[in-house]
């Protein structure tokens, strides 16, 4: 007898048909003679609903009270689908995170898991009923109610699997898996059979919004299997896994892209010692997230740094940059909002040469030009005009041959 954790996103669960649904996939499991968590997520755009509420009530809206309203959403999932299925004569008990002693941190619409008490779910589990647990929710040590960030869903999922011990966790979506790249720009992408954490943290940290990123960690540091699968279609999914030997001979699993960066620059910085480590050391105190960055050694010992965040933070960078650029002399601050970002990503590129020159190629040709690039072992990033992105994300798509059939 295994132990599966499944959980359901917002599309899946939508009304009252698809919890239906969602009710015969968790009991069909159990049926194979399983032991099922059901996670799910708040019914369709119940979330973004509830933040558009938010807006129309106040300007600067408090984090805590933010947390106790978006927690209600998942709560009417978790009852409605436990009434699924004893309607179908299965057994099952729904709980809030808190319920289950999901523990987490005290940074509110951002918190992170500390601790999960397992005991109450083992207990149901025993007694052959499906468990089913809100998910993005949590509760700190002083029983304040919290959320995991936005899809946060996916990491009470993996997170659950791993205290549980769980033989794998399925995570249903309304695509079929993970894929070469967004099969809606590109139309020969391909599904993937399998995909390691490093190359799934790095397209989810990219902006392919298949997984929570803090649930492909859990999975990575539990060695939990995750697998990305349709909750309409009954075909295996993506399996998220430890690398394996041949995987290395793929270089490159997908192209990701990310339209949600905007780029800064302090032109005309005093070039001498202390100056990057002062400019970022105030952008991380203010809790800016830097991506990437680019210095260009200018004339009359005078250098421009650029840098890009996630555009949410663009106000705030912007002001921070206005100070520093007064502060240390500098001539002046521009911003741009209208880049993205293009990656190639694969465990392969370890110990194959020649990848970042195929991905620059791919983009000449297109005469697309690139404005920053940035490296990692297993990740070849570049910074380009976002009105460049579909076009961009096809030619390396073509160039490094990942469609279907090759
Ligand atoms: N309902 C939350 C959201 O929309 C969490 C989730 O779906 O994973 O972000
Ligand atoms: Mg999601």
């Amino acid at each position: 007898m295994s132990l599966i954790v499944q959980k359901f996103g917002g599309s899946s669960v939508a009304d009252a048909e698809r919890i239906r649904n969602v009710a015969r996939l968790a009991m069909a499991e159990q049926e194979r003679g399983n032991s099922v968590v059901v996670v799910v997520s708040a019914m369709g755009k119940t979330t973004d609903r509830l933040l558009a509420l938010v807006d129309e009530i106040s300007a600067h809206p408090d984090s805590r009270e933010i947390d106790m309203l978006l927690s209600t959403g998942e709560q009417q999932t978790i009852a409605l689908l436990a009434m699924a299925i004893h309607s179908a004569n299965g057994k099952a008990i729904s709980f809030t995170g808190p319920q289950v002693g999901i523990t987490t941190d005290n940074s509110h619409r951002k918190a992170k898991i500390v601790s999960i008490n397992t005991e109450k779910m083992v207990r149901e589990l025993e007694a052959g009923k499906v468990v089913i647990v809100a998910g993005f929710q949590g509760m700190t040590g002083d029983n304040e109610i919290t959320t995991l960030g936005r899809g946060g869903s996916d990491t009470t999922a993996v997170a659950l699997a791993a205290a549980l011990k769980a033989d794998r966790c399925d995570i249903y979506t309304d695509v079929k898996g993970v894929y070469t790249a967004d099969p809606r720009i590109v139309k020969e992408a391909r599904m993937l059979k399998s995909i390691t954490y490093d190359e799934m943290l790095e397209l989810a940290s990219l902006g392919s919004k298949v997984l929570h990123s803090r649930s492909v960690e859990f999975g990575k540091n539990y060695n939990v299997p995750i697998q990305v699968r349709s909750s309409f279609e009954d075909v295996p999914g993506t399996m998220v896994i430890k690398e394996t030997e041949e995987m290395e001979d793929i270089v490159v699993s997908g192209v990701a892209y990310n339209r949600g960066e905007a780029k800064v620059s302090i032109m005309g910085v005093p070039d001498k010692p202390g100056i990057a480590a002062d400019v970022f050391g105030r952008v991380g105190e203010a809790n800016i997230v830097v991506d990437m960055i680019i210095q260009n050694v200018g004339a009359d010992g005078r250098n421009d740094i650029s840098f890009t965040v996630s555009k949410d933070d663009l106000q705030d960078a912007l002001e921070l940059a206005e100070k520093i650029a007064k502060d240390l002399g500098a001539e002046k601050v521009r911003s741009d909002a209208e880049i993205a970002k293009v990656s190639v990503v694969g465990v392969g590129m370890k110990s194959h040469a020649g990848v970042a020159a195929t991905m620059f190629r791919a983009l000449a040709k297109n005469n697309i030009n690139i404005e920053m690039i940035s490296t990692s072992e297993i990740k070849v990033s570049c910074v380009i005009r976002e009105s460049d992105v579909d076009r961009a994300v096809q030619a390396i798509h073509d160039e490094f041959e990942l469609r279907e059939g090759l």
